[in-house]
């Protein structure tokens, strides 16, 4: 088993893609292994809204990384698109929360009925909401505009951050699901892939998502993630029905500056089960039409679903793992991986490099629930 890299990135995803190219930059020789295409998890999957914290019910240490990486999404971007010729379409349209009238008959679950904290932006009346977008005929009552957030392509993301990181020196396996984590004496040497393979690096990063889980259990590793499936749904629209994103509870409308209306989602503990159902559809559907009437006349594009990588404390594990030399994680960002992308690439670089732990990592190291 001879030594390919300095550091072995496992998953290609937004995260896996954003610590890749962070380590790149610096100088070191990586290695990254997909199990299957690049970016085709929940970085594809998830409608891009870079929101530090639309709910309002976030824990504090999420929202302060999540405000540090929408800081940083601009210049980062800017640079991954220079480099890659990639567009990513980062747009600030600014995001609407509105909540509807609790009393308002046949209101489906998970509408928000309850107005927002004051952090969650400007408060506005239901007319003043309605005067920003006409479309929202519902029972609205009233609204928080949030106009720094933001959203981007998120597809186009990690074979964007692959790519940049490729012409940098990156090595990138696809194809190569990695089924063991190398280890002897307390030290991670590095992985075995499905086909037997043993690959070894002078560190191993374990990004693979809500899958980060079960490959840390194959070792020994209790790291609990939850995929959590969202699914979503986009519309055919004759001309850009919204000039926000808009929020309400669960629902989401994400109107894409070319193309299509994306509307999401849902929550569901389904285990590893990432299939679209005309349940789940419904579900948004009949949240979506109860604000916006009518919008299930349009024509329906597309479907699908991904698996948010979960955590039981709504919080990512980022950092070493305890009584493994050189093991990282960097998974379960939840609702929050595309916006915590920059950020997490940086931190996470600075912890194997450097052994410097930004007070922002603290409250998210692995620790708290590795033995
Ligand atoms: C419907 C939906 C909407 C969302 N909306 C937003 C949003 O608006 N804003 C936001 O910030 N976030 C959003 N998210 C969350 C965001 O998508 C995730 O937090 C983020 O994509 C996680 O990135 P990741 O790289 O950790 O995981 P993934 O993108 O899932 O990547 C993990 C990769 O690891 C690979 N892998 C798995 N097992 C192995 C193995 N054994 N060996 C090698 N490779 C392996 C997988 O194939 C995959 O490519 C949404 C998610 C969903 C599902």
């Amino acid at each position: 088993m001879s030594r390919l890299s300095d550091i072995l990135v496992v998953g290609g995803g937004a995260i896996g893609g954003a610590i890749a190219w962070s380590l790149i930059k610096r100088g070191l020789t990586v290695t990254l292994v997909e199990a299957g295409r690049i970016g085709r998890g929940a970085s594809w999957a998830a409608a891009g809204v870079l929101a530090p914290d639309w709910s309002g019910h976030d824990p504090e240490a999420l929202t302060v990384m999540a405000e540090a990486g929408l800081a940083a999404w601009p210049d980062w971007v800017a640079e991954l698109e220079d480099r890659t010729g990639l567009g990513l379409s980062f747009r600030r349209d600014g995001l609407l929360n509105v909540w509807v009238d609790p009393d308002a008959p046949h209101l489906p679950h998970d509408l928000a009925t309850e107005p927002l904290p004051a952090a969650a932006g400007q408060r506005l009346s239901a007319a003043e909401a309605r005067a920003l977008e006409p479309a929202l005929t519902g029972p609205i009552l009233g609204g928080a505009l949030a106009p720094a957030d933001a959203q981007v392509d998120n597809p186009r993301l990690a074979p964007a951050l692959i790519r940049a990181a490729a012409d940098q020196g990156l090595r990138v396996l696809v194809d190569t699901p990695v089924t063991a984590l190398l280890g002897s004496g307390g030290v991670c040497r590095g992985v075995r892939t499905a086909s037997g393979t043993e690959i070894a690096a002078g560190a191993v990063v374990l990004a693979a998502g809500a899958w980060s889980g079960p490959l840390a259990a194959s070792s020994g590793i209790h790291l609990p993630v939850i995929p959590w499936r969202g699914q979503m749904l986009a519309f055919d629209t004759p001309a850009r029905p919204f000039r926000h994103i808009v929020f309400c509870g669960e629902l989401v409308l994400i109107p894409r500056p070319h193309g299509p209306l994306l509307v999401g989602t849902t929550l569901e503990n389904v285990g590893f089960d990432s299939r679209v159902t005309l349940a789940g559809l419904h579900q948004i559907l009949a949240r979506a039409e109860r604000i916006v009437p009518g919008l299930g006349d349009l024509p329906l594009a597309r479907t699908w679903a991904g698996l948010r990588p979960g955590t039981p404390d709504n919080l990512p594990y980022l950092g070493p793992i305890p009584g493994w030399d050189g093991l990282y994680v960097a998974a379960g960002h939840g609702r929050k991986g595309i916006i915590l992308a920059p950020i997490t690439g940086e931190l996470m670089a600075r912890v194997i490099l450097d052994h410097d732990l930004d007070p922002m990592l603290e409250p998210c190291l692995p620790q708290r629930v590795v033995d």
